[in-house]
This record gives C-alpha cells, sequence and structure tokens, in this order.
C-alpha cells in the first residue's frame, strides 16, 4: 500500500501560528534574535524536520545558517522571550525569563502537532541580567546530544534541528565561539512561568496562562468543572514518570530549578547533565552543586518538592484541599512507574518481590561501582541454568559473591515466572540500551568540533537515535568509559 508523505516544505512556507505570542504582552517581550556574524552549520538533524514537514534538502541552502544565526527572520515568525520566574537550588528568583532565547514562533505540522520554534543563544533580551545572551559550541553540542539521545531512549524531551556557530567571540573560562542551538518542544512554558505571577500576586495571568496551556496541551480538560485541580495532578502525574524514567535509565539533570521544570513533563534545558558511568547513588553531575541538591538521587524528592512549588503558584485557582489531593498523586505515580521500569530492565513481570531485588541490586552495584549501562545489557544475556556461572556479569563485581546471591533470587523469579532466556533477551534488547551518552563521548564529539570537524556530533547523533540497535562500527563507545572520563567537569558554566 502506498504510503501518504506530509507534503515538505522550504524554510519560507514553515506553517507557523504563533499562539504564546497572542498571550497579553505580560506574558514576554519581543524581540529579534542579534545576529551572528558569519554563521556555518555544525549539525542538521532531518528527524526533527521531518516535525516541522521541513525538506531535509533545505540545509544545503545558504540561508539555512543565516536563519538559524538570526541573520534572517523565518516568515511567519513572531520573535519574542518569554517571561519566567523559578526556585533556584531552593532559593526564589522573582523574574528570570529567557536570557538567552527567543521563541521564534510555533510550527503546527500536517498531523496537528504545534512545535515551539526556539532559537537558544540569539542574543540579549530584557531577561539577560548579566549575561550576554550567548550559547557556546560546547553547551549547544550537550544539549543538542542530550536531547536527542533521551529521545532515542523513549525519554520525553525537548528535541532540536540544528546547531550553528560562528566566529564570533564569546568569554567563559576561555573565549569560545557564539553558537545557536534550535530546540523544538511542543511547549516552552515551565513551573516558573506560573510562579512569576503568584510572587507578585497577579492571580488574573495565572489563570489565563493556565487556560492557555489547559486549551493548548491538555484539551480534554478544557469543558471539565475542575479543570485547574486536574491540570495539576495530571502535571504531577508526568513529573513523576518522567523521574522514574530518569532513575531507571541513570540520567542526571544536574539543574532541577523550577525554571527548568516543563509544564509538559519533559526533560528541558540540558545543562551540566550526566548520565551514570558506575552505579553511584549520590552521583553529583554538576560542578557547581556543592551541596549535592541534585545529586542523582536526590531527583525523585526535588521532583516533589517542585510540583508543589507549582501548585503553591496555582493555589489561586483551587483549594487546599484540591492541591492537596493532586499533590498526594506524586509518591505512588512514582513508586508504581519506576518499578515497572525496573522490572521491565530485569525483564520480569512486576512481582511482589521485585523492590526488594531492585534494591538489593542497587546496593550491590553502587558498593562494586558496576557501570550501570553495561551490568543491565549484559544482564539480558543472563542464563538461569545453574549449571552456567553468567562470568560477563559476575566478573563486573569486586565481590563475585554479592551477585552470585542476588543472582540466585533473580533465577527464583524467573523460573517462578516461567520466563524463557532466549525470549527475554530479544526483548530485554530493546529495554536495556547498549550505548548511552556518556561524558567522555559527548568531550570526544566538542573537541573535535572546537577543531572544525564536525563529523563526530553527526556520529553519535546518528548512534543515539537508535541506543538499542548493534552498531558493530562503533562497538567502542558500547565499553568502558576511558580513565580520562573521571577527570571531566561539567558546570553551569554555558
Ligand atoms: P539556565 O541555568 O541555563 O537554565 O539559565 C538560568 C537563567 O539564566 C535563564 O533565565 C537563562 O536564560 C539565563 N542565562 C543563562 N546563561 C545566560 C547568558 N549567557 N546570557 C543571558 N542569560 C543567560
Ligand atoms: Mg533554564
Amino acid at each position: 500500500m502506498e504510503r501518504d508523505f506530509p507534503p515538505l516544505r522550504k524554510l519560507e512556507t514553515l506553517n507557523f501560528d504563533n499562539a504564546y505570542a497572542r498571550l497579553p504582552d505580560l506574558f514576554h517581550a519581543r524581540l529579534t534574535p542579534t545576529p551572528l556574524s558569519n554563521p556555518h552549520l555544525v549539525s542538521f538533524n532531518p528527524d526533527a524536520a521531518a516535525l516541522l514537514d521541513l525538506d531535509p534538502a533545505e540545509v544545503e541552502r545558504s540561508e539555512f545558517a543565516e536563519y538559524f544565526a538570526g541573520q534572517r527572520l523565518l516568515p511567519g515568525a513572531e520573535p519574542l522571550a518569554m517571561l519566567y520566574a523559578g526556585h533556584q537550588f531552593g532559593h526564589f528568583v522573582p523574574q528570570l525569563g529567557d536570557g538567552r532565547a527567543i521563541l521564534l514562533g510555533e510550527v503546527v505540522n500536517s498531523r496537528g502537532e504545534r512545535w515551539d520554534l526556539h532559537l537558544k543563544g540569539a542574543g540579549e533580551t530584557p531577561f539577560s541580567r548579566n549575561g550576554d545572551g550567548r550559547a557556546v559550541l560546547r553547551s549547544s553540542i550537550r544539549e543538542y546530544l542530550g536531547g536527542e539521545a533521551m529521545h532515542g531512549l523513549g525519554i520525553p524531551t525537548t528535541r532540536a534541528l540544528c546547531i550553528v556557530s560562528s566566529d564570533v567571540e564569546v568569554y567563559r573560562e576561555k573565549v569560545e565561539r557564539g553558537t545557536t542551538l534550535l530546540r523544538l518542544a511542543p511547549s516552552h512554558v515551565r513551573f516558573g512561568s506560573f510562579e512569576v505571577f503568584f510572587y507578585r500576586g497577579q492571580a488574573e495571568p495565572i489563570r489565563i496562562l493556565a487556560d492557555y496551556v489547559i486549551a493548548q496541551h491538555y484539551p480534554e480538560l478544557a469543558a471539565l468543572p475542575d479543570k485547574y485541580p486536574r491540570f495539576l495532578r495530571e502535571v504531577v502525574r508526568r513529573t513523576a514518570r518522567l523521574m522514574a524514567q530518569w532513575q531507571a535509565v541513570g540520567f542526571a539533570h544536574g539543574v532541577m530549578n523550577t525554571d527548568n521544570m516543563s509544564i509538559l513533563g519533559i526533560t528541558l534545558d540540558y545543562g551540566p547533565y550526566g548520565f551514570l558511568d558506575h552505579f553511584d547513588s549520590g552521583f553529583i553531575c554538576n560542578h557547581s552543586d556543592h551541596q549535592g541538591r541534585y545529586a542523582f538521587d536526590q531527583q525523585p524528592n526535588i521532583g516533589a518538592w517542585n510540583v508543589t512549588c507549582l501548585a503553591q503558584a496555582l493555589s489561586p485557582l483551587m483549594t487546599v484541599e484540591a492541591a492537596t489531593e493532586a499533590l498526594a498523586v506524586y509518591q505512588a505515580a512514582f513508586v508504581t512507574y519506576y518499578i515497572e521500569l525496573m522490572c521491565a530492565k530485569l525483564g520480569l513481570a512486576p512481582c511482589a518481590e521485585a523492590a526488594q531485588l531492585i534494591t538489593d541490586l542497587l546496593e550491590r552495584l553502587h558498593a562494586n561501582r558496576v557501570d550501570y549501562t553495561i551490568f543491565f545489557r549484559r544482564l539480558n544475556r543472563f542464563q538461569t541454568d545453574v549449571a552456567v556461572p553468567n562470568a560477563a556479569l559476575r566478573d563486573l563485581f569486586l565481590d563475585r559473591s554479592a551477585f552470585d546471591t542476588w543472582a540466585q533470587d533473580y533465577r527464583t523469579q524467573l523460573l517462578r515466572q516461567g520466563s524463557q532466556d532466549a525470549a527475554r533477551e530479544a526483548q530485554m534488547d530493546r529495554i536495556n540500551p547498549k550505548y548511552i551518552l556518556r561524558n567522555y563521548m559527548a568531550q570526544i564529539a566538542i573537541e573535535k568540533a572546537e577543531a572544525g570537524d564536525f563529523s563526530e556530533v553527526d556520529r553519535l547523533l546518528h548512534l543515539l537515535h537508535a541506543p538499542f540497535d548493534a552498531h558493530p562500527e562503533l562497538e567502542h563507545y558500547a565499553g568502558f568509559p576511558p580513565d580520562w572520563a573521571q577527570r571531566i567537569e561539567v558546570s553551569c558554566s554555558s
């Protein structure tokens, strides 16, 4: 049967419909990007182009880099910087807003999906405070690969279309190159987008924004008399689910401030994030997070704390009882999702013994500094026959007996469930990735790119879009991280 392909569009004929720009001026500041001179394309993501119905051949045009370096404005765009506030490391900052990102507009594709075109690094805005409005090549590559890697793993996230760089000098710890990232998401509204008005004591804008978000992104709630508490409950549930997904895959966000929390429950704002190498429950990926507020094992609690901030900001729209009820969903939702995901990683059907098996395993992985991703990928090939020592797994543990005792309990459970090795392996190969975006991999791509070779960015993009596949030509990325990986430090500097 013939498939229907959407008509492919040129840059000049993207189907803009800028709903956020139609909100009152209170919510944003209109302005155009400050162009970067002499732009050049670093990387282009055809999968993201498809989301916009954009013809991938458009990347061949010289205008492509000019549009995304802010030198030209896409017809139909209505650029603006979004206003928001946020709790940063526990402290409320009354006004943040996009200090270096400009929402160009929203493209509605042939499937009716709405995508924000958000240009990060587009120059100063009224919300830049002391910042220069720029982003650098390093941080843009990290965000680009981070988002696309999460997407490849099936975790809700912002996407990205391209990276464009320039010879414009930007000053960080060293001189770097001004770069833009064209980020995509159904919405960039954050918890902080509501908080800004709560702390100003303005109830009406909270209602306007809530009605807008519900109409655009939760239309099934729009006609309900209790739409606001339902909306809150849904954000709470999605946030709990996202935290479970981060924990299960071993992702640490690094800066879970409420201005980085999406109203859609998607991963947003990739800064000093990190995927676990060896399992370390207290892993702190952000070198600037001295207290470990956003340590790996704190993320579920911080997610709960953050939705409480959102509930407070929405409090003018509902009773205390309704808000409390919505928040109460979090804990059970998190545990349910997490157990479900971890059972899938173990190739088990959810069962009463699962929680203990998971706790025992994580304790042993932590104590033995076992590589999280490699352990689970090897577990796909676990053999239930007691005569088989499962050496590839066993050898990952300094204390072999720690593995043996756990493996005995695991085997018992598999046998109880009638699990077949071959079938389980095939199933788990689609759940436990062979590849994740380890810090050192991003670092290699960055160092090459800074020297003018962008090939590793594209190679990793391709790899991480299909992290469950074999990719024999890139097998070296499936192994242990090199020793120098431990010395990489990532901070908020971007
Ligand atoms: P982030 O830590 O990237 O989530 O940023 C927190 C806030 O600082 C947001 O309002 C950003 O837009 C703003 N910001 C970060 N870097 C810059 C910069 N170089 N110039 C202007 N604003 C920035
Ligand atoms: Mg942010």
